[in-house]
């Protein structure tokens, strides 16, 4: 940038307009328009049918199950739900079309005009939700060749179990205005959608992508700028990067005497930067019509209601409930809440013993307990170490029958053994020695291994004696009461 540029971009202040368009695929058993299973990792190619590879003369059928998650999701946005909504086809060519249309819906969508509240940093922003709609996904292109990507490749495969699985779009209205309430948004509609148990969500494996429009306008302007469209976003990382990227590309642009032109570009996560697309350039008008296969969706009012009565609780009210019930920070209850299986197990340790410390069970549940199971190669589903056998040692601690030290030997061993906390306290020998003739001899020894230390102790130095309780600690295995040996260790040094 040329010093005078610079000066131009500063003295414009811009700001910068975001809406979001998400893909998200719906976790029904089968296809959105055939009884193809939707099971992810098979064998590519394995799971079709006619109707899903598009051959002449197969009929689809709509997935029910689909139809009312969509529509879960559109009331958990405060969406209305229409009436009447329609199927139209989305005509254009490319390879992992099998029909050369997708059946999606147009200008009749199932839930209209919503908002999703997010919290960014503190403060609360009413994101408008212009629609959620029903569509199929496509097949799975895979590029051969050094780039891996279309440009350069050898060869073009393509795996045809992922066409056709039920997938919403829920679009954005143009109201974020940074990359943090950018991400922000992503997050929480992430979340809703976990907690609606529509969708496992999972950005990794594609079954939830963005696309982000991102545009730059004067501060004051009512009308909106050219937007971009990037694509390829497939963490909440390189969301935040690549909007953050292309707002500062567009403003240098501008300030630089350019103009912006409408267009979709690639996030480059190595390179940290977005570049026009040359592929997959779709024609302007999908032609689209009515899909004379499928009858229009009649939504009942008794139908929306009880599917509005069903609604399970929702993020926002999860977080504000536990921070009220428990005391938790923020920060934490959002980390609690983040996956459902986390809160379910957290909510039941602490539900089925009085007076535990809900600081101290999600201290455990999201560290330790999620470090063994990383360690032994365990989920939270499949966690060897239920919630009722964490609460009993939780218990002990608390107790003072083991310390933090020990406790956390027992537990790695409850992934190894089904006996109770107690019984292997017992069988290892690692009950919190809280006797102060047995710690004594220990204590004395340090004291007298360490007399540099504990000169520097009476001279005021109060903080070496975190090291003098660290080897009392190694030398009985973790066992001895870290407050009793501070307190002895403090008597033997000063008399
Ligand atoms: P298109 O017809 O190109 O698909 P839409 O009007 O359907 O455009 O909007 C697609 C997405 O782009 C929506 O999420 C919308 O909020 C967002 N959007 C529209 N205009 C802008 C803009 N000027 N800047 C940023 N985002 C925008
Ligand atoms: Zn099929
Ligand atoms: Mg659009």
């Amino acid at each position: 940038m040329t010093a005078a540029v610079a000066e131009e971009v500063g003295a414009r202040r811009y700001e910068t307009v975001i809406g979001i368009e998400t893909h998200c695929e719906l976790g029904t058993a089968t296809k959105m328009f055939c009884a193809c299973p939707t099971t992810f990792g098979a064998e590519p190619n394995t799971q079709v049918c006619p109707v899903c590879l598009g051959e002449p003369g197969s009929l689809p059928v709509a997935n029910g199950r689909a139809v009312e998650f969509a529509a879960r999701i559109g009331l958990a946005l405060h969406c209305r739900i229409a009436e009447r909504s329609q199927f139209h086809r989305k005509n254009y060519f490319y390879p992992d079309m099998p029909k050369n249309y997708q059946i999606s819906q147009y200008d009749e969508p199932l839930c209209v005009g919503g908002w999703l509240d997010v919290d960014v940093e503190g403060e609360l922003r009413r994101i408008g939700i212009t629609r959620v709609h029903l569509e199929e996904d496509t097949g799975k292109s895979l590029h051969v060749g050094a780039t891996g990507r279309i440009h350069g490749a050898d060869y073009s495969l393509v795996d045809y179990n992922r066409a056709g699985i039920p997938l919403v779009e829920i679009v954005s209205e143009p109201d974020l205005r940074t990359a943090d309430e950018a991400r922000a948004y992503a997050e929480e509609l992430r979340a809703v959608l976990v907690a609606l148990g529509v969708s496992d969500a999972k950005l990794e494996e594609g079954s939830m992508r963005f696309d982000v429009n991102v545009s730059i306008r004067p501060v004051g302007h009512a009308e909106f700028g050219t937007k971009v469209e990037l694509k390829n976003l497939n963490s909440l990382r390189s969301l935040h990067r690549a909007v953050a990227y292309e707002a500062e590309r567009q403003r240098r642009v501008l300030a630089e005497g350019g103009k912006l032109t409408q267009e979709t570009r690639h996030w480059d996560e190595g390179a940290g930067r977005t570049e026009p697309m040359r592929s997959k350039e779709f024609a302007t008008d999908y032609r689209y019509f009515p899909e004379p296969d499928l009858v229009p969706i009649e939504a009942t009012a008794s139908w929306v209601d009880g599917l509005r009565a069903e609604l399970p609780e929702l993020p926002a009210e999860q977080r504000a409930r536990l921070a009220e019930a428990t005391g938790l920070p923020a920060k934490e209850v959002g980390w609690l809440v983040r996956d459902p299986e986390v809160l379910a197990y957290f909510q039941t340790v602490l539900g089925r013993g009085a007076g535990r410390d809900p600081k101290v069970v999600a201290g455990w549940v999201m560290g330790q307990l999620q470090h063994d199971l990383r360690e032994f190669g365990h989920t939270m589903a499949s966690s060897p170490v239920g919630p009722e056998r964490l609460g009993e040692l939780l218990d002990l601690l608390a107790a003072g029958t083991v310390s933090a030290t020990a406790a956390k030997d027992v537990l790695a061993e409850m992934f190894n053994s089904e006996a109770s906390p107690a019984t292997i306290v017992e069988r290892k020998g690692l009950a919190q020695i809280s006797d102060t003739g047995e710690l004594e001899a220990v204590v004395e020894r340090v004291v007298a291994a360490n007399p540099d230390l504990a000169d520097k102790f009476r001279g005021g130095k109060r903080g070496v004696l975190g090291a003098m309780v660290g080897q009392v600690m190694r030398e009985t295995r973790g066992r001895a009461n870290p407050k009793l040996v501070s307190d002895l260790l403090e008597r033997a040094i000063g008399g």
